[in-house]
C-alpha cells in the first residue's frame, strides 16, 4: 500500500489548480519553445508508454536509440511537454525528501521516475 501511494506521485498528468489558465508554449516564454538549436527529452527504453506518447504526439521529431534510452529531439519553435499556467503549476513535480512535492526539469522527472521504480521493484524483490 504504501508502494502505491509513492508511485502515484509520478502521475504525469497532474491537475491545474483551481482557476488556473493554461498558456501555450509560446505564450508562456517556453524555455524549449525558444530555444535555438531547439530541444530533446529523453526516455529510458522501458519507458515504452511515454515513448508511445511522445511519438503519437503529433511533433515533429529526429530520433536518436541508444542502449538504454531513445533520445527524441524537436526543432526550435516545437511545443513542449510541460504545461504553462498563469498561476505556474509544474507537470514535472517530484517528491523531495519531506514529502513535498517540489519542481524539476523533464530530464530529472524520468531519472526521478526510474530510481523510484528501481527502489519498488527492490522492495518488492525483498517481500
Ligand atoms: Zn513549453
Amino acid at each position: 500500500m504504501a508502494a502505491r501511494a509513492k508511485r502515484d506521485r509520478y502521475r504525469l498528468k497532474k491537475r491545474p489548480q483551481p482557476g488556473a489558465r493554461e498558456l501555450r508554449c509560446e505564450d508562456a516564454g517556453c524555455e524549449a519553445y525558444y530555444a535555438p538549436g531547439g530541444w530533446s527529452f529523453r526516455v529510458p527504453l522501458v519507458r515504452e508508454d511515454l515513448i508511445r506518447e511522445v511519438r503519437e504526439s503529433g511533433r515533429k521529431y529526429t530520433v536518436h536509440v541508444g542502449p538504454a534510452e531513445v533520445e527524441f529531439t524537436f526543432p526550435p519553435g516545437t511545443r513542449c511537454f510541460r504545461r504553462h499556467y498563469v498561476d505556474w503549476v509544474e507537470k514535472f513535480g517530484v517528491p523531495n525528501r519531506y514529502g513535498e512535492t517540489v519542481r524539476t526539469t523533464p530530464e530529472l522527472w524520468v531519472e526521478q521516475f526510474g530510481e523510484n521504480q528501481q527502489r519498488l521493484a527492490e522492495i518488492q524483490a525483498r517481500g
